[in-house]
């Protein structure tokens, strides 16, 4: 039964890679009709902020499949990233871009390269949320939520499984963000134990991506937060001969987008000499997605056999390795030449039995609600002067200290008060801890009644955060020094 497929063939040298894509595809015997949308730049000059069409989602949505050819995204001017929106909106939680070496037919320092990351794709800094509370400070919210998690985490192994990979790596920062990262952390080992036949391991996100860089080898699946994820996986494209290599695929519940790791590189657009290549594995990754696992493995075979015999772009050019340099098309071309052949050097691929639809998406568990009790508050206050000890003074004579206790205060989260050192540098942003007195249940009027207090101190309330404890573990962190 044919299939069909929303595509997009964007900007720079999108629409060479995406039709040497194309080509390859249909010379393979790909059964895909294609519904074309127009995203990127020309959308962007009609004024359209998102860079795509109102209309170009009934197509997605109805497709479900989108194959999509980079764009260039311009700079400031409210213009919003495309690749977040159309993540965000179909709900594309998974970003799975496997970073292979081709050695020796690539140069590369790291000949044993064969790995996977599995990045979270809609969490973490990439809400977007962002504040300026005072002249001189700003703020980034990171949001890590537990069914976000566990989708990704599960993800993950079920990838492993699927696709006969030994362990899953998790990274990140939990050394430093307890509670954000440290929920990532703590979901990964709860899954990790249901998969007794897949080997598990964290790293901290730094040591890990200095790994990485140096020894990608020992790294077989990686599973990590939004931000992480997008910085590593660009170094893992770069330490496998070229960013041009690279496909990746974003996977969601009800629809997923394929596409090359790299950008529109404008500045070999229209030249012809753009290699195809991260689009054309983009395109296998849709295939299995498809559940046309021939066909995938057939392009796949097709085009390390071209790689093998040395027909490389300009990007993989080595006059001691490649045989012979190709356009674009002319690569598209040699890689059609050698459908149905097998790769004598690498090892052929085999996709096994196919699966329509991908792999099943996980759901995310529910869990009985904790016990939940509200202990006290953090205001964020704006205050011009310099001494940790007369704000501490300020409040104290505001509050009503038989309710409500003034625990601590910092700025930029190291404790200033009490017991703070003269060399703490501090902006005009103070947090102050109110917390609930000895014996007092707190209640949302004592917090109205706080803040009022603040108020009337002649402090500019910039922000309050609930401190609130589940089932007897405190849902905030300390502060530094606390
Ligand atoms: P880029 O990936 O476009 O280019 C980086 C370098 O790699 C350039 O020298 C380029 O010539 C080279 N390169 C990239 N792809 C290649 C290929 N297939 N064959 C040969 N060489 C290749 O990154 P950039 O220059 O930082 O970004 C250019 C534009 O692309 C920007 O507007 C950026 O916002 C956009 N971008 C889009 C996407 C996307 O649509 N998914 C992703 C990244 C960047």
């Amino acid at each position: 039964m044919r299939k069909t497929v929303t595509i997009a063939r964007g900007d720079g040298i999108g629409p060479e890679i995406m039709q040497a894509t194309l080509d390859v595809l249909s010379a393979a015997g790909a059964e895909l009709d294609y519904e074309e949308i127009q995203i990127g730049r020309a959308v962007y000059e009609r004024g359209i902020k998102s860079g795509i069409e109102p209309e170009a989602w009934d197509s997605l949505r109805r497709t479900k499949v989108f194959l999509k050819a980079p764009i260039t995204t311009p700079q400031g001017g409210g213009f919003k990233s495309l690749n977040v929106t159309v993540r965000k909106t179909l709900g594309l939680f998974a970003n799975v871009r496997p970073c292979v070496s081709y050695a020796p037919y690539v140069e590369t320092r790291h000949p044993k390269m064969d790995l996977v990351i599995v990045r979270e794709n809609e969490e973490d800094l990439y809400g977007g949320i962002e504040y300026r509370p005072t002249a001189d400070v700003t703020e980034a919210v990171k949001l890590i939520s537990r069914p976000g998690c566990e989708r990704i985490v599960r993800y993950a192994f079920e990838y492993a499984r699927a696709h006969g990979r030994k362990k899953v790596t998790c990274m990140t920062k939990d050394n430093i963000m307890k509670l954000s990262d440290g929920l990532f952390h703590k979901v990964f080992d709860e899954i990790a134990a249901e998969y007794p036949d897949i080997e598990k391991d964290h790293y901290i996100i730094d040591i890990g991506s200095a790994r990485l860089a140096n020894a990608p080898h020992i790294f077989d699946v990686i599973v990590t937060l939004n931000l992480y994820g997008d910085i590593i996986s660009d170094i893992a494209a770069e330490i496998t001969g070229s960013v041009g290599l690279g496909g990746s695929a974003n996977i969601g519940a009800a629809c997923s987008m394929f596409e090359a790791i790299h950008g529109s590189a404008p500045d070999i657009a229209g030249k012809g000499i753009a290699n195809p290549s991260g689009l054309m594995l983009a395109a296998v990754m849709m295939l299995v997605h498809l559940g046309e696992n021939g066909i995938a493995a057939k392009i796949h075979n097709a085009w390390l056999k071209t790689l093998e015999d040395g027909m490389h772009t300009g990007d993989l050019y080595r006059p001691n390795l490649s045989a012979h340099q190709c356009g674009t098309t002319e690569f598209a071309r040699a890689v059609i030449d050698r459908l149905g052949q097998k790769p004598e050097k690498f090892a052929p691929v085999d996709y096994g039995e196919s699966r329509e639809g991908g792999m099943p998406v996980p759901e995310p568990k529910e869990l009985p609600p904790p016990k939940k009790i509200l202990v006290g508050i953090d205001a964020f206050v704006e205050w011009a002067g310099e001494e940790p000890e007369a704000l501490a003074k300020l409040v104290q004579e505001h509050i009503d200290e038989d309710l409500v206790t003034l625990r601590a205060i910092d700025n930029r989260g190291v404790k200033v008060w009490p017991d703070g050192l003269p060399e703490t540098f501090c902006t005009r942003h103070w947090r102050l801890r109110i917390v609930a007195a000895d014996d007092v249940e707190i209640t949302p009027q004592i917090i109205y009644e706080s803040m009022g207090a603040l108020v009337e101190a002649g402090l500019e309330v910039t922000a309050i955060n609930s401190l609130f404890r589940y089932d007897g573990a405190n849902g905030f962190s300390d502060m530094q020094g606390e």
